[in-house]
């Protein structure tokens, strides 16, 4: 090996050594400067003039809402994964699953159920955390098919995560927007599919135990009830029914750039502000939030399937038993949901057209 060859591996060592060192021991000046631009980045997104004022309606804003708030109700009890409440919910989602028509797409008919008994350690380059998820047993994803009008296409899927916290210390953690605003918008759009085919096949998928660490998700995949080769691509829902500045975050377009263009059209139609940020890494975004693996479209994100998460800013309700159906943004997660259906119709067509050639 010449010494050149040498020196710059020497040099290449020492500076993934002082990289790792920042990352370890309180983050150094350079995290602090990339964490400002990003945060001065999402500022200036947030003031961009709203086009719209109005938007088409599509969807049943009142239906939605006697959706989420059957969800939210204190009967189901915060819905957590194995509890009566969650068990109340599947049921119910059944038979609204079996009302608008859609196929039965688990493993067994609309059912895919699983068990979680395991530690799970997750690992990165740079940090490593041991987690305990808690046994569940009696959990299931419940999963719906519409066709496409095209053969052969892989199916574009809807995720929203039906459970939620449950009851603690005596108080219900309702979850109404965390994430029955989720549900109820993706049982509105599966409503409005089954009357407007779109191309691609559509994979409507109310999963379960978001909160115990995406174990819906993660068991989706690793008991085959879908493979990532049957998924064109994934729209995960959690949380999209209040902001008080108007704002939803369109998180996957770091990982998925050529969604800028079309993310751009659907902003033109929209009255909400659709803020692309919280899914780059610490080298270009520093200490602001990450949210890739935030909700269930970070396990389709590891198996390879292109995502986008749609989700409002936590809020002082998040995860509070406050998170009620009256504090509810009705007229704010209508335009939302119509904003989703947009991006859906558009996505569909773009990837179509992309088959097509
Ligand atoms: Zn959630």
């Amino acid at each position: 090996m010449s010494t050149m060859l040498k020196r710059l591996i020497a040099w290449l060592v020492l500076l993934g050594v002082l990289v790792f060192a920042g990352q370890q021991w309180g983050y150094p000046a350079w995290q602090s400067w990339l964490t400002e631009r990003e945060v001065a980045r999402i500022e200036a997104l947030k003031s961009l003039p709203l086009p719209v004022a109005a938007q088409p309606g599509r969807l049943d804003p009142d239906r939605m809402m006697q959706d989420l708030s059957w969800m939210a109700h204190p009967d189901r009890q915060g819905r957590e994964s194995g509890q009566p409440g969650a068990l109340a919910t599947r049921h119910w989602l059944l038979e609204q699953y079996q009302q608008i028509g859609l196929q039965p797409a688990g493993v067994e008919g609309y059912l895919h159920e699983y068990e979680v008994q395991e530690h799970i350690q997750f690992s990165g380059v740079f940090r490593q955390r041991q987690r305990h998820i808690e046994a569940i047993s009696n959990a299931a994803n419940v999963l719906g098919s519409l066709p496409g009008k095209q053969a052969g296409l892989p199916y574009i899927a809807i995720s929203a995560h039906y459970d939620h916290l449950g009851v603690r210390n005596g108080e219900v953690f309702h979850g109404a927007d965390d994430n029955a605003s989720g549900v109820a918008a993706m049982l509105e759009l599966a409503r409005y599919f089954a009357q407007h085919p779109t191309e691609h096949p559509l994979l409507f998928m109310a999963l379960d135990s978001e909160e115990k660490g995406l174990q819906g998700a993660v068991a989706l995949f690793r008991d085959q009830a879908i493979r990532p080769d049957q998924l064109a691509f994934n729209v995960n829902l959690d949380m999209l029914s209040r902001d008080t500045e108007r704002q939803l975050f369109a998180v996957g377009t770091y990982q998925h750039p050529w969604l800028h263009p079309l993310l751009d059209r659907v902003q033109q139609q929209s009255s909400v502000r659709l803020i692309r940020a919280h899914d780059r890494p610490w080298w270009r975004a520093g200490r602001t939030e990450n949210w890739v693996n935030s909700s269930d479209h970070g396990v389709f994100h590891r198996h390879g399937v292109p995502f986008i998460y749609f989700g409002v800013a936590d809020h002082p309700d998040y995860h509070t038993p406050r998170d009620t159906s009256d504090r509810v943004d009705a007229e704010f997660y209508q335009a939302v949901s119509e904003t989703v259906l947009d991006f859906i119709l558009r996505l569909d067509q773009q990837l179509a057209a992309k088959a097509q050639r």
